[in-house]
């Protein structure tokens, strides 16, 4: 059986970059996997979750999924996987802040060929009722705390279905009780068969992971 995701060699350099922010890469994901990041500030960690969110293709090297190598897919093929299989959290959140809590979560949904949109209200609240925000679908994101709403960010990333959960510094602007409620969701997703990737700064909950990687110098170690 082919991996998830096979990384190989892989190199990054910014356009017009003098050096290489990434530098021979090469990793194994399996499916249910479940990865946590470290590394200083600028060490490349946003970088290389952009290369596996398919924002950003390798400069070098070679980014494999279920045995294809991306380089092979078209820009359709693309577009799908990032709304289908791939669900991506950000430090602050990215709501939309004059959509209502169901709008953002539903927001995917509407870019799903796949899923009618009777089907919306259905798939918006097995969502919110995995985040525990259910009661919350009218609010508007400015009516809700900085946990409750990564917790709706992270509703909106589940919302397709996907495969694989991205989540760049997702409790880098919450408190620790709320970091912690934020971890438990994510100790539920990879129970339910999600691969997650994530990068934190905090080693404590780097050790909630089944791995742990640190980039340092644009060169990722196991540890
Ligand atoms: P981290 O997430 O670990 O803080 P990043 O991946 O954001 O690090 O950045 C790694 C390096 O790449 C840094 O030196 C940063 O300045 C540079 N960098 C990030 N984004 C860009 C960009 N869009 N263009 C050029 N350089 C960038
Ligand atoms: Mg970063």
């Amino acid at each position: 059986m082919s991996e998830f995701i096979s990384i190989k060699q892989l190199s990054f350099t910014y356009p017009g970059a003098q050096k290489k922010t990434l530098k021979d890469v090469s990793l194994e994901i399996k499916e249910s996997d479940y990865l946590a990041i470290l590394g200083t500030s600028g060490s490349g960690k946003s970088t290389l979750l952009s290369i596996l969110g398919l924002i950003n293709p390798p400069t070098e090297g070679q980014y494999l999924i279920l045995g294809t190598d991306t380089k092979d897919l078209t820009e359709r093929s693309v577009a799908l996987l990032k709304n289908r299989e791939i669900g991506f959290i950000f430090q602050n959140f990215n709501l939309l802040n004059h959509l209502t809590v169901q709008q953002n979560v539903a927001l995917p949904l509407t870019y799903n060929a796949d899923v009618a949109r009777g089907a919306y209200h259905d798939k918006v609240k097995a969502a919110l009722d995995k985040v525990a925000m259910a009661d919350f679908a009218q609010r508007y994101p400015a009516q809700l705390s900085g946990g409750q709403q990564q917790r709706i960010a992270i509703a909106r990333a589940i919302v397709n279905n996907p495969s694989l959960i991205l989540a760049d510094e997702p409790t880098g602007n919450l408190d620790s009780e709320n970091s912690q409620r934020i971890f438990e969701i994510f100790d539920q997703l990879n129970n339910a068969g999600k691969t997650l990737c994530l990068i934190t700064h905090d080693e404590n909950y780097a050790r909630r992971a089944k791995r742990q990687l640190r980039i340092s110098d644009g060169q990722l170690h196991e540890f």
